[in-house]
């Protein structure tokens, strides 16, 4: 008999940053807390993940110091492979299943991006990881965390941030008095240019009406309580 009680599906973005705790390469003892925070949630709810790929290239970057940006570009996605690599691993130690599904193809590591499989694999319970981003130069692990949470229909976008919990009023490193906002419409987002997130993702989440759910990783058990449904850090919406 099929389990016919509808669980809740999210959409996790997971920044490069996160990954390496402000150093090139991975730390493992980081992304084995944040995989045990994952696998727990796991239990309950059906469970995406975008990894970014900052720990070790961003394109723009490398092609303001003269590489070309495509390929560049190309380079961040492959990062953001060896994060996904390295989450799947730790899930897996932790007692979750897993799949990586790669928007580049190399078979050996991970399977293609096929959405219908990756929704298939979320009923059965499985933590799907994206990695490669959208397989396109230009774009941001950001924006692929809208776009692949629009294909799969997953209710909400939830952007876990390192060093931030939430979204503020102007930047908190540079501004004593900039404060954090509860909630904010994506209008209001784009026009006050606040930029916790790319613009290109707001305006995909917006124009097509995904609420995105800003919050810190930090205490530890943030991230289980909000892919749990957590009241945490920003509610961005129309
Ligand atoms: N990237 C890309 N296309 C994508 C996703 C990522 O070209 O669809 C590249 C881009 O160079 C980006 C890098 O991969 O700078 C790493 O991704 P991102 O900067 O979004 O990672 P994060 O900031 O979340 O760690």
């Amino acid at each position: 008999m099929s389990d016919t009680v509808k669980k809740r599906r999210v959409l996790l973005k997971l920044s490069g940053e996160a990954f390496g705790a402000g150093s090139l390469g991975v730390n493992p003892d980081v992304i084995s807390a944040l995989a045990r925070e994952i696998a727990e949630a796991a239990k309950q709810v059906e469970i995406a993940i975008v990894v970014g790929g900052g720990n070790f290239f961003r394109g723009a970057e490398l092609s303001q110091r003269g590489m070309d940006r495509g390929r560049a570009d190309y380079m961040g996605m492959l990062g953001t492979v060896m994060n996904a690599l390295a989450l799947q691993d730790f899930l897996e130690q932790a007692g979750a299943e897993t799949r990586v599904q790669s928007a580049i193809a190399m078979t050996q590591v991970a399977e293609p991006y096929i959405p219908r499989r990756a929704e298939r694999h979320l009923e059965k319970g499985r933590v799907v990881i994206f990695g490669a981003g959208a397989g396109l130069p230009y774009f941001s692990t950001d924006t692929v965390a809208a776009q692949r949470a629009l294909e799969i229909d997953a209710e909400i976008v939830l952007v876990a941030k390192n060093g931030v919990d939430g979204v503020y009023s102007d930047d908190p490193r540079t501004n004593p008095d900039a404060h954090r906002i509860d909630r904010i419409t994506y209008q209001e987002a784009l026009q006050r240019g606040l930029k916790v997130v790319d613009s290109t993702a707001f305006s995909l989440c917006m124009d097509n009406g995904m609420p995105m759910q800003v919050f810190g990783m930090a205490p530890h058990g943030n991230v289980t309580a909000a892919i749990l449904g957590a009241d945490l850090g920003t509610l961005v919406s129309n």
